[in-house]
């Protein structure tokens, strides 16, 4: 096969464009053409009158050599790579030993789902609930119900990314194309096709709920099994390597080999591990707002008159501006045609999110609008500071908000001039159970209130409307990332402890399903091998 690259053709080609391209490109008559398929399809749309469709194609050839000598100077005519995945391990028929995942977000979902395809019979531990169980609590708070604190968007079969806008795409470099192996098996799982090869793909909320129902079938079909609310409540460790976990059940589980994918949220399992003597740093992560508008704004500055064309879907943005005092302001985890969620998995704390349906048909747009901080600048000292920071920053939204879980918020406008806000304009805030207008400087330290002054205009000259003194800001966002990371080695074991496999965005090694997927089979791998390893010599 032969891989071609920036195929560029216009937004409306018809069907026949594409096979023309591929033979005016390689300069090939029709019946050398045998087939081709879609790998990638972006589009550039900085050009709003002239739209571009941007292609990566596969296509089988006759003389395919020939044709790869002749263009072997064409950065963009090129060996089509091997992309499938490739087991490194099988687990041998008398193996006793039992590798333990503990959470079932997407991290520990592929670790353990790898490991139950090479034959490792995986233990999964979920604190919260298995994921219809834990839809009701979730969207039960949202409805005013009393919060869940361990069955809500942080906790529950899927992990954090279950109730979100499910984007799938990550900066992550990933040379053994994990990537691949994650969405295949996202689409074996009911996830559509077309997230195999459109740039920026995403799932959306309820497609997400039944995919993780049938990924977990395939796992416990395969001989895992999966134990939900069941919180690992402590590490019991022997000579520095790991021989058991104390449940909440009260049961001790013996195990010697323990993934940790208990995502940015688990902060009471932080501290545990802090206690056993694990080796934790602090680590920068980012706090902020949402910010909505009118979805129908992004859309007609980004797409013009071709707004609406089904090919290229709600808009989206990402912005980045350096301000003036040194901090870094950007957009985050943008949810076109969407709604701003409540995060909160702690009593008497308020955190906002974003999630959309896969049709992206809600009216407002909503991204967080975060400012970075770092450990020796803003929570300097101790590795577990970054938590207690973002506890006083949740607690204060609480109070802000009225202490009934609504959000604080405030126009745009009133942000920016300072003013509190007493009524809404033309963007009704989708943040449930509800919001509160008043000052939301009261919520974040004065350099990321200054810092989020200074962007929000520097925005508006990319994205025309982004200023509008209509538009809301609802608070606060804490959650972007981890506050800390587990460090491991190269064998992928926490430096300290061995046995234990520190995954996914908790321990500080993903930021987003993806990348959370591709680092659940990365240490599923390595996890398989040492076992194999210890079985030969033992
Ligand atoms: P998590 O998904 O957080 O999973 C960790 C799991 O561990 C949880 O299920 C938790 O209950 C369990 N757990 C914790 N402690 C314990 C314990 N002690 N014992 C047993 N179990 C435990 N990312 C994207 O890429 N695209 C998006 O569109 C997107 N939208 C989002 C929207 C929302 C509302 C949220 C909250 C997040 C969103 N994210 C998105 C981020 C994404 O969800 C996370 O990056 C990803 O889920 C991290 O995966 P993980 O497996 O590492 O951790």
């Amino acid at each position: 096969m032969i891989r071609l690259t920036e195929i560029k053709l216009p937004l409306n080609h018809d069907e026949a464009a594409l096979p023309a391209a591929i033979l005016s490109k390689l300069k090939i008559k029709p019946e050398q053409l045998k087939s081709f398929s879609m790998f990638k399809r972006g589009y550039d749309a900085r050009k709003k009158s002239d739209i571009q469709l941007i292609y990566t194609l596969d296509v089988e050839v006759e003389q395919e050599a020939l044709l790869l000598k002749k263009f072997e100077k064409d950065q963009h005519v090129k060996p089509s790579p091997d992309t499938s995945y490739k087991y490194v391990a099988q687990a041998p028929q008398q193996l006793s030993d039992r590798p333990v995942v503990v959470g079932l977000g997407p991290c520990g979902l592929f670790a353990g789902l790898l490991l139950a395809q090479m034959g490792f019979k995986p233990i999964i531990l979920e604190r919260g609930k298995e994921v219809r169980e834990r839809t009701k609590d979730t969207f039960g708070f949202w409805r005013k119900k009393p919060l869940n604190t361990e069955s809500n968007v942080q906790f529950g079969e899927g992990g954090a990314g279950t109730f979100s806008d499910g984007k799938l795409y990550s900066q992550v470099k990933d040379p053994k194309h994990y990537g691949r192996k994650v969405m295949s098996e996202f689409v074996a799982a009911g996830a559509p096709d077309e997230i195999m090869y459109v740039s920026k793909p995403h799932i959306g909320t309820f497609k997400l709920v039944n995919m993780v129902e049938k990924m977990r079938a395939n796992i416990i079909e395969l001989g895992g099994e999966i134990r939900f609310s069941t919180r690992v409540d402590d590490l019991l460790l022997t000579d520095g390597e790991v021989t058991g976990l104390q449940l909440s059940t009260g049961e001790t589980l013996p195990c010697r080999h323990v993934v940790l994918a208990v995502g940015h949220s688990a902060r009471d399992t932080f501290e545990m591990l802090y206690q056993r003597g694990v080796y934790i740093e602090a680590k920068p992560f980012s706090i902020g707002f949402r910010i909505e508008h009118r979805q129908s704004m992004i859309d007609e500055c980004r797409f013009g008159s071709n707004a609406g064309n089904p090919l290229l879907g709600a808009a989206d943005y990402k912005l980045v501006h350096h301000c003036d005092n040194g901090r870094t302001v950007y957009s985050f985890c943008m949810c076109p045609g969407g709604t701003v969620v409540a995060a909160a998995s702690e009593a008497g704390r308020v955190v906002t999110n974003g999630m959309s349906q896969y049709s992206r048909n809600e009216r407002n747009a909503n991204s967080a609008i975060v400012v970075g901080i770092d450990p020796e600048r803003d929570y300097p000292g101790h590795p577990l500071a970054g938590i207690e920071l973002q506890r006083v920053l949740e607690a204060q939204a609480f109070v802000l908000g009225g202490e009934n879980y609504d959000a604080p918020a405030q126009l745009i406008g009133d942000f920016l001039s300072g003013t509190p806000s007493t009524e809404f304009g033309e963007v009704q805030p989708s943040y449930t159970p509800g919001v509160k207008l008043t000052d939301l400087s009261k919520v974040l330290p004065d350099f990321a209130i200054a810092a989020i002054r200074e962007a929000i205009p520097a925005f508006d000259q990319q994205i025309k409307g982004f200023a509008r003194p209509e538009g809301l800001l609802t608070g606060v966002e804490t959650r972007t990332s981890s506050p800390i990371c587990i460090k491991r080695g190269a064998d992928l074991q926490s430096l300290n402890v061995k046995g234990l496999y520190p995954a996914g965005e908790g321990a500080g090694y993903a930021g987003g399903i993806l990348s959370a997927g591709i680092d659940g089979i990365k240490v599923a791998e390595a996890l398989a091998l040492a076992m194999l390893a210890q079985n030969q010599s033992a």
